[in-house]
């Protein structure tokens, strides 16, 4: 084989590695943790491609003309190493971990949804934290950060799924059972639409019926809809949520909403760590913080 097929092969595979980094890094990609996850690795992508571009540029370039690709290379790689590194600094366990710290603080009252909604439990006095995890994809993940929350003696909302692509829900039926006699709250993350095809009258009846299968298996007072094509939310003024005796965590009324979906770059976003934003939240207020244990690592 001629050597610049091989040469020609590698720069592909260096472009399309660099290009994912990039992309990833550009759109904040839900597939960096889906398909691959290689969020850890970012930065040894970067540089193997780097390497292996400017290695194609000088064995195939006459005299000094790779020059221009190893300088081009080398801004691009920093600036990739920069904001993947930074990017991914955000998701760090260890900042979770101080952030509920942090919660342990006594002008925080941190706790379940079904307290907002059953109890009103509302504290003037201090900021009023609720917790909501939406298990998506890894239980190993969620599994990781909830062991946090117990370390630390927390307690938050978990929205588990019954058709997720990444975990059987059977399998996860120990673990919330157990977190739910822990004095964790379990509730429905729906995604009826998505199962029926967007057909509303199927997605109504699957939605009372996957209710009362998840019923049988713990209490379950909060529902949370799943991010979909399908938009599963926008069935929900459709369903009789009285009736069902069940609230809807978006009908919270909440002072801050605080979310990492889309595992974005919180200081791209905000300038500082999503966490920080807690710090404009005052006594009294209904502050919700919706954490995706996927982007966590
Ligand atoms: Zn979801």
């Amino acid at each position: 084989m001629d050597a610049w097929i091989i040469y020609l092969v590698i720069i592909c595979i260096s472009v399309v590695l660099w290009l994912f980094t990039f992309i990833s890094i550009w759109r904040m990609k839900r597939y960096a943790t889906i398909l691959f996850d290689l969020l850890p690795f970012y930065p040894i992508i970067v540089v193997i491609g780097y390497i292996a571009i400017i290695t194609c540029s000088i064995l195939w370039l006459d005299n000094l003309s790779w020059i221009l690709p190893l300088i081009f290379g080398m801004f691009l790689t920093v600036l990739m190493l920069y904001l993947s590194v930074r990017w991914i600094n955000g998701y760090r366990l260890k900042v979770y971990a101080d952030f509920l710290d942090r919660l342990n603080d006594d002008k925080y009252s941190v706790k379940v949804l079904s307290d907002y909604f059953v109890q009103k439990t509302i504290d003037p006095d201090k900021i009023n934290v609720f917790i909501r995890h939406d298990v998506d994809l890894f239980l190993r993940r969620f599994s990781k950060l909830i062991n946090i929350e117990k370390e630390k003696g927390i307690k938050s909302s978990i929205m588990i799924r019954l058709h997720s692509e990444k975990y059987s829900f059977e399998k996860a039926i120990p673990l919330i059972k157990q977190l739910s006699t822990e004095g964790y709250e379990i509730g429905y993350h729906y995604e009826v639409l998505a199962q029926t095809k967007g057909n509303k009258e199927k997605a109504i009846q699957l939605f009372a019926e996957e209710l009362a299968e998840l019923r049988e298996i713990v209490p379950i007072t909060v529902i949370a809809a799943h991010g979909d094509k399908y938009k599963n939310r926008e069935i929900r003024p459709l369903i009789n949520l009285k009736e069902l005796n069940i609230y809807s965590a978006y009908d919270i009324k909440s002072d801050m909403y605080l979310s990492d979906s889309g595992g974005y770059d919180f200081i791209r976003r905000f300038g500082h760590h999503l966490f920080e934003e807690l710090e404009k939240a005052k006594k009294g207020d209904v502050v919700q913080i919706l954490i995706h244990a996927d982007w966590w690592l």
